[in-house]
């Protein structure tokens, strides 16, 4: 089943440790729908100026991504720029411009409203609203948000909350969204703004999932070369979700299968700058690191 997804694309400036690159494609949709197009087919709805390259658009338009909902208008793309140190679990933002988001009213397609999951990418939460009073009867909603909005937005975001299934965000973001340092205290504080399933991302750390007095805690595969975590949360995102689009399985089990093949899509992410790993990738390379990560967390319990 199909996956709609509104979120940002975007240029982005970024510099790790390892090197700076200018101008180079990201957003919040582009990485979220590259990678679960690998699992299903995805609907995008975002806006570009007409200072995006054709050539990005060919890459989106080469997967399993429906374009239709992609608008081009006047001005200039969405840009971010952003800064890591070698603790490359935070990200330093040094700039955002709106530019055609700032205007932008999402116009969801006719033949969009009746998609079965949508995926609330990071994005201003007022369209994230706006998305989701248009979309009928979705069988699961899920978000992500970041700092930039708990603090300019936090109204608009906790109303969004109240009607998603599924929460994604990072731990400095649950620190932040609840004033919890303790992130099992923070998780019931998030929880009881409407949620049914909050996902933690902790970077090279791994993933918290609570869901009712449920806890799974999954670890990310140990990478030897992190050259660039943008991005890394949608990837995450992407693979999480276009796994359970595509088995339709949202039981625990289900879930939990889906957190592993986020974090695997992730960590080949995060292997190159923008999406140029994902570029390379292929669905055997997927399913041989999921393997390996299966294998590596594996242990035999006391009988
Ligand atoms: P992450 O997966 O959290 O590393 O997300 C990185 C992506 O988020 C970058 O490619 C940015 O273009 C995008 N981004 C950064 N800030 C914002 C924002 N305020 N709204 C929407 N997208 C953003």
């Amino acid at each position: 089943m199909s996956i709609l997804v509104v979120g940002s694309v975007a240029f982005d400036s970024v510099e790790t440790p390892f090197g700076k690159e200018d101008n180079i494609l990201g957003g919040s949709a582009t990485y979220f729908s590259t990678s679960a197009s690998f699992f299903t087919d995805v609907q995008l709805v975002a806006v570009v100026g007409e200072d995006f390259p054709q050539e990005h658009v060919d890459f989106l338009g080469s997967r399993n991504i429906d374009l239709r909902g992609l608008s081009r208008v006047s001005g200039k793309t969405f840009h971010w720029k952003g800064k890591y140190g070698y603790d490359l679990n935070e990200a330093q933002t040094l700039e955002t411009h709106l530019n055609v988001f700032a205007d932008f009213k999402p116009r969801i397609p006719e033949e969009y409203s009746s998609a079965d999951y949508l995926f609330l990418a990071n994005i201003d939460p007022e369209l994230q609203m706006e998305v989701l009073n248009q979309v009928t009867t979705p069988r699961i909603v899920a978000c992500d948000t970041m700092n930039f909005w708990i603090s300019s937005k936090r109204n608009a975001l906790e109303k969004v909350l109240e009607r998603v299934d599924i929460f994604i965000i990072n731990e400095g973001e649950a620190r932040q969204l609840s004033g919890e340092a303790n992130l099992v205290k923070a998780a019931r504080k998030i929880l009881a703004m409407g949620a049914k399933t909050l996902i933690i991302k902790r970077g090279e750390y791994g993933v918290l999932m609570f869901s009712g007095s449920s806890i799974f805690a999954a670890p990310a595969y140990p990478l030897e070369e992190v050259f660039d975590p943008t991005g890394a949360g949608d990837t995450f995102a992407g693979g999480f979700m276009g796994y359970l689009a595509n088995t339709g399985d949202a039981s625990e089990k289900g879930i939990r299968q889906a957190i592993i093949f986020g974090s695997v899509m992730a960590s080949f992410n995060v292997e190159d700058f923008s999406l140029n790993r994902l570029k390379r990738l292929n669905y055997k390379e997927i399913e041989e690191r999921y393997r390996e990560l299966k294998s590596m967390t594996h242990f035999i319990g006391i009988p």
